[in-house]
């Protein structure tokens, strides 16, 4: 069911990133750590619309998307001021898959969004439950919620990060390569679940690796941002 929402804040988080707050009914929308929602533009040929991780955690009282700008939809999403209105769906998908082991998540770009939401939701529920974050981005300032990322690795022994950056001169800090599940991720394959996200051939190339590496399918949940780059 279509509904429509009130723009309430727009953050810009990268030069070509920004997170777009919005309401329904005065409120954030009910939904599950890790779900999208599609976004309709009644303007365009593209009927069905097109999909939008929520980063926002569950509860929150404003939901958000984060978009990069690549093309036409993600470009009118950019243009939103605030006070417009957006035409969405309800939120569906099941990419965060509730089991208590430990995830290693591994993401990105904007793959970071439904990430970002798991993630506030285990530290604002204080579970305890481990997450490791490998991050891979173009350059350090492609980073999305870098500060945020860091606060939290800062007041959270449970969470740990690592980034990943493949095309900049050398930063300290930082891998600067691709991630390489095998290298990377092979001593948790037995013990934790892995959430991946991001762009299709990046999905694509991880979940290849892992399961090279031995990691059964079931311990793999992945989001694909198709369309994306
Ligand atoms: C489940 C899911 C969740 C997603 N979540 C997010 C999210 O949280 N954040 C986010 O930013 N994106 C997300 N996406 C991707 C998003 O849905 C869009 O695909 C993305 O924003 C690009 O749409 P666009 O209309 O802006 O770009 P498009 O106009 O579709 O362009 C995409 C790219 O293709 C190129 N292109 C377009 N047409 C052609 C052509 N004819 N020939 C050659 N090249 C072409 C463009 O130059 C551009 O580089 C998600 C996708 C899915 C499926």
């Amino acid at each position: 069911m279509k509904q429509t929402a009130v723009v309430t804040s727009r953050v810009i988080n990268t030069p070509d990133t920004v997170t777009i707050g919005f309401r329904v009914d005065g409120r954030g929308l009910e939904h599950r750590a890790g779900q999208y929602i599609t976004v309709y533009f009644d303007d365009t040929d593209i009927r069905e619309g097109k999909a939008y991780s929520l980063s926002s955690v569950p509860g929150a009282a404003e939901s958000t998307i984060t978009v990069k700008k690549i093309g036409l939809f993600s470009g009118k999403l950019h243009d939103l001021k605030i006070g417009d209105h957006l035409i969405i769906s309800q939120p569906y998908g099941s990419f965060n898959a509730f089991v208590d082991e430990p995830i290693v998540a591994i993401a990105a770009g904007t793959g970071i969004s439904p990430i970002w939401s798991v993630i506030q939701d285990e530290t604002r529920r204080a579970t305890g439950r481990p997450i490791r974050l490998l991050y891979s981005n173009r350059t350090p300032g492609d980073i999305v919620f870098r500060e945020e990322l860091k606060s939290l690795t800062d007041e959270n022994d449970s969470f740990k990060l690592e980034h990943f950056i493949t095309r900049s001169p050398s930063v300290s800090g930082v891998n600067h390569r691709r991630i390489d599940a095998k290298r990377d991720a092979s001593a948790y394959k037995d013990t934790h679940c892995f959430y991946v996200c991001g762009s299709a051939d990046f999905v694509r190339s991880i979940w290849r690796q892992l399961v090279d590496d031995g990691v059964s399918i079931d311990r793999i949940t992945t989001e694909t941002f198709f369309g994306a780059l």
